[in-house]
């Protein structure tokens, strides 16, 4: 594991020369085109002024250009900062300021964004590529990256010394960069926010020796696909840590060709899979179900799928044993955080996997349940306690937060704030996040329970469980509701089924129906904004 991470990109040119490493929308890169193309990206970069340990952004869905660019900016020495596109103006100016990034990758539609902010941050180069830069691309695919007062501007780019036209790189840089010294144990790769479901995002300082040696992992648990060039359906964003490692990385690492996708619409990833025959697919739930609730998905070829990994949030059985009959391959439960790279345990992909289980840690993986009375004693098997790990895919702690860090890692154990109990076999099992814990009169409510029993009801399509501030009971349980189209079920129907399901204090006091909840790029119901937005009326 003692090497820079784009030397996979490396050693898969010379490996693989020109197989197929990219595929977006009909358009192929080879491993050639790509390790040549970051190349000159990466001296681009360095002759407009990058230095080792710069912090370089990259705001752009999944497209040849994300690839591209992460490799690029390592290979010149860079700190890579991922940006979800979908950010607002206040949301890039605080990742900008809290990274310290002075150079930033980003598709044109966000130019003016970009450029709002950019004054009030240390940003100074922009390297603007277009959508027209591999292929032309549809309007209705860009539509969920841009705001819609965003959307019908044409955006003209030109060069100036402060803003870098992508295409202009690729036509005019030379490939010979100069590498950096890379020290893998103690260099950043990369500075990850976490998906901020459970407050404000924080920076997470990740290693090059922490990302080898994670996605060495996920290699040695698929150790039944080598020899044959796989192809992975790249559908999950890489801006996030998960898609990042389970799909660009990995790929890179084995030689696989990516199927580029730039955002999840059902329709579309049947038709992909149909006709681009993709044999791995790691994914979340919420794309699972999106895809077997499709109308028509008897239409369309899903068997090429051999693998599939679901992380990020519970996955239910029900889906699981699905999604497996209709492709006939295997889909598996992991467990990860952007702390840990992401991953740290998964079931076994053949044998012995345990459903409603996250699996067991993986390989040089060590993982603990410690006493939630915050001892840092062990729990006894089977006890409730926090979960956390140790091994060489953890962080290096938070970027400019040390309190922080030292909160959740001590004596090389990464508390990961998560809920757990480990079995008589060693494998673990989520109860759910500490902080989402709810305590009311005294008692502890675990939301994930009580969502589990309002998704058994017909009625119900999402449910999520929040605890909101109570005078007399420290907090009391509300619960958010969407209803499936076409149902009609009021207040006390659902609390007569919740009383006839759950203990009366586990029983929520409040509900909200909505139309919709808000999610994060990756899927999971922002929780923290639905207190915020209680919070905000209440007071
Ligand atoms: P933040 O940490 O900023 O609140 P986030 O939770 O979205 O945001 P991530 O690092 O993307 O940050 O997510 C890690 C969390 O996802 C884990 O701590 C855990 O709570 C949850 N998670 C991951 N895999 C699973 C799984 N298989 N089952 C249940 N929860 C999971």
């Amino acid at each position: 594991a003692e090497k820079p991470l784009y030397a996979f990109l490396a050693e898969s040119a010379e490996q693989f020369k020109e197989k197929k490493a990219l595929h977006f929308m009909g358009k192929e890169l080879t491993y050639d085109d790509l390790y040549t193309q970051a190349k000159q990206l990466a001296f681009y970069l360095q002759s407009i002024g990058l230095k080792k340990g710069d912090r370089v952004g990259i705001m752009l869905p999944n497209c040849p250009q994300a690839v591209i660019s992460y490799f690029g900016i390592m290979m010149a020495g860079g700190i890579v900062v991922q940006t979800n596109p979908l950010y607002t103006e206040r949301e890039l100016e605080y990742q900008l300021k809290d990274s310290g990034t002075t150079i930033l990758i980003c598709l044109d539609i966000l130019v003016p964004r970009v450029t709002n902010v950019k004054g009030k941050t240390n940003l100074k180069h922009v390297v603007v590529t277009g959508i027209k830069d591999y292929l032309p691309f549809p309007k209705n695919l860009i539509y969920p990256f841009i705001q819609k007062r965003e959307y019908n501007m044409v955006i003209k780019v030109e060069q100036s010394d402060e803003t870098h036209v992508w295409q202009l790189i690729l036509d005019n840089t030379p490939a010979d960069y100069l590498e950096a010294e890379i020290d893998p144990k103690e260099d950043l790769a990369l500075i990850q926010y976490t998906g901020g479901t459970t407050g404000f995002p924080k920076g997470v300082m990740l290693t090059h020796y922490n990302l080898v040696s994670n996605v060495q992992m996920c290699q040695a648990w698929l150790y039944k696909t080598k020899g044959k060039q796989q192809i992975v359906l790249g559908v999950i964003p890489f801006f996030h840590v998960y898609g990042m490692t389970t799909v660009m990385n990995l790929a890179i690492l084995q030689g696989s060709k990516i199927i580029l996708m730039p955002k999840f619409n059902a329709e579309d990833v049947l038709k992909t899979i149909t006709k681009q025959k993709p044999t791995l697919f790691p994914g979340a739930p919420t794309i699972y179900i999106g895809l077997l609730n499709h109308p028509n998905l008897n239409k369309y070829d899903l068997s090429s799928i051999e693998a599939c990994i679901s992380g990020s949030a519970p996955l239910p059985s029900e889906i699981q044993d699905q999604f497996e009959k209709i492709t006939g391959g295997k889909l598996v439960e992991g467990y990860g955080l952007t702390e840990t790279s992401p991953v740290t345990h998964a079931n076994f992909i053949y044998t012995d996997r345990v459903n409603g289980s996250i699996g067991v840690p993986w390989p040089n993986t060590d993982a603990k349940i410690f006493k939630m009375d915050a001892t840092d004693e062990e729990a006894a098997t089977g006890e409730i306690g926090e979960i956390a790990v140790k091994g060489p895919q953890v962080m290096k702690g938070y970027w400019n937060n040390p309190e922080e860090t030292e909160n959740v890692l001590r004596d090389g154990w990464l508390f990961t704030g998560d809920l757990g109990y480990m079995n008589e076999e060693g494998y673990f099992f989520i109860v759910d996040r500490k902080k989402d814990m709810i305590i009311a009169g005294g008692y502890n409510i675990y939301p994930r329970e009580v969502e589990e029993v309002l998704y058994e009801h017909g009625a119900i399509q999402e449910a999520v469980i929040v605890g909101i501030p109570d005078a007399y009971r420290g907090e009391t349980v509300k619960a958010f509701i969407v209803l499936k189209t076409g149902y009609t079920v009021d207040e006390s129907d659902l609390n007569a089924y919740c009383r006839k399901h759950l203990a009366a204090y586990k029983v929520p006091r409040i509900y909200e129906f909505r139309n919709e909840l808000p999610k994060t790029a990756i899927g999971k119901i922002l929780r923290r904004q639905l207190i915020d937005e209680t919070q905000e009326i209440s007071t």
